[in-house]
């Protein structure tokens, strides 16, 4: 997408808009997140003209604090390599800025920003204490081994930890940083800072701090709204076709939960092509092939005898009852769009932080297809992390069956949220709207409270 390619906006937020794209005119997915909430929450300014008299949207596309750095570490071989780390530390007015950090070669300002931007109004949606954030570092972990994944993990915490702190800035996972990076980055923080803070980072190892369900709680939750907006149509996943794209930490929780309720999920993917498997994808298999030995996906086709790897190409081609994209940005274009409608695809849940581009979304909505977006729909990653830091707080830990039911309360209470803010605002439905508004309006009012800052 161009800057050229988004379409105007009400008079109340097109300026925002125009200021967002003259001051960082080099950053697309940031432009195109700004966008999407933009023209959702027009009407809402309309509605409320002292949050128009208030600056609260030109305030909100504007990080409070973007930190940026050098990351320079020692590979195997001796050869010394620089990275460049990020920190966008959004907003902070519900509570410390919380999100995860993402190390994939693609991460840039613009990707981290637009991440940070999405957090604040997922964060909010959670109904949690939590501002938004995001970070990362442009260090692809693929192919390194663990002492090269650790001395970078050490060199990046020993800059972010100045900036970091339970009641500052909590981050937590995304891609490239699961369990693995995350104990190498606390470690780090704990050995720097002298304190076992454990409310500092959440996802930990769940011998040390980490909460029960965190590991489960993205890919589950996305699941579960997905639930919620079949119900409402009298609809659920007992005997549907699932489909999946990715093969991370978030796509197998999907996976799992989706055969848990009754569905047969059968694909996943990574980027190099994706596999179909249509008795049902064996999550055994897949975990030992992507968290033990962090292989590629084509091993699954390998060893699973009725399933087949199809290089490249575009795991939307499958027909599937219900899709949970699951990997990253922009995954899903139009054409996928149009052929998963054409294959009677009736539910769209965003397991991954935007991956459907803004015509896509368009395309679904129009064709009467169920469309969940990645902040409401994602939201139950971080809302479990809330859990994790009040666990932390109060040095409690709840069972799995106690976290995983409050997770499914919580993922309710988001898609009531926003299915009821979409009928306030006359979009009945519209789950894209609905979300936007209903996060927002809980950062407006906050924002309002606490005055120009
Ligand atoms: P992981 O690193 O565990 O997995 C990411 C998966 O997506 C891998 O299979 C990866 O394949 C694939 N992928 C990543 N980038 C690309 C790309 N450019 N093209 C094709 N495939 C790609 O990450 P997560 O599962 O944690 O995150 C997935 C998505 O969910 C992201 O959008 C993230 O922001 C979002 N999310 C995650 C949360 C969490 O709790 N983890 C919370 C909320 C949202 P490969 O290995 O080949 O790169």
């Amino acid at each position: 997408m161009t800057a050229t390619d988004f379409h105007p906006l009400a008079d109340s937020v097109q300026p925002v808009f125009d200021t967002v794209r003259t001051r960082s005119p080099h950053e697309p997915e940031f432009q195109q997140a700004v966008h999407e909430v933009l023209h959702s929450i027009g009407p809402v300014l309309e509605r409320h003209p002292e949050y128009a008299a208030a600056g609260i949207a030109q305030r909100i596309v504007e990080p409070e604090r973007q930190i940026m750095f050098r990351v320079p570490w020692v590979d195997d071989a001796g050869t010394l390599q620089v990275n460049r780390g990020y920190r966008i530390q959004f907003s902070s007015v519900l509570g410390p800025y919380k999100g995860g950090l993402r190390f994939h070669p693609s991460v840039n300002l613009s990707i981290i920003k637009f991440l940070g931007f999405e957090q604040i109004f997922k964060n909010a949606l959670t109904g949690q204490g939590i501002g938004g954030a995001k970070g990362g570092s442009d260090f692809d972990p693929h192919g390194r081994s663990d002492a090269e994944v650790m001395r970078f993990c050490q060199s990046f915490m020993s800059e972010l930890w100045r900036h970091l702190g339970e009641h500052t800035d909590v981050p937590a996972g995304d891609i490239g940083v699961g369990g693995r990076e995350i104990g190498y980055l606390f470690g780090t923080y704990r050995k720097i800072t002298n304190r076992h803070e454990s409310g500092m980072f959440t996802g930990k190892g769940t011998g040390w701090g980490g909460a029960e369900v965190r590991t489960e709680a993205t890919g589950y939750g996305a699941v579960f709204f997905a639930q919620e907006m079949l119900a409402v149509k009298g609809d659920s996943f007992e005997g549907k076709r699932v489909g999946i794209s990715g093969s991370g930490n978030v796509a197998i929780y999907a996976i799992q939960k989706a055969t848990q309720l009754g569905a047969t999920a059968v694909t996943a993917s990574d980027s190099s092509g994706y596999v179909v498997d249509d008795a049902g994808i064996d999550l055994d298999l897949l975990r030992q092939i992507k968290e033990v030995e962090r292989g590629r996906i084509v091993e699954y086709a390998k060893r699973r005898p009725g399933a087949r790897f199809v290089e490249g190409g575009s795991v939307w081609e499958v027909p599937v009852d219900i899709a949970v994209p699951s990997a990253t940005q922009n995954e899903l274009n139009l054409a996928d769009a149009q052929a998963l409608i054409a294959n009677g695809v009736r539910a769209v849940s965003e397991g991954a932080n935007m991956p459907c581009v803004p015509e896509a979304v368009e395309a679904f909505q129009s064709a009467g297809v169920l469309f969940a977006p990645g902040k409401a729909a994602n939201a139950g990653g971080v809302a479990t992390s809330a859990l994790e830091m009040s666990q932390n707080a109060s040095r409690q830990r709840w069972a799995f069956a106690d976290s995983e039911r409050k997770l499914r309360e919580i993922m309710g209470d988001i898609h009531r949220a926003s299915f009821d803010a979409a009928e306030r605002y006359g979009v009945p439905g519209d789950y894209v709207a609905g979300a936007n508004i209903a996060g927002f309006e809980r950062v407006a009012a906050a924002m309002l409270a606490q005055g120009v800052i």
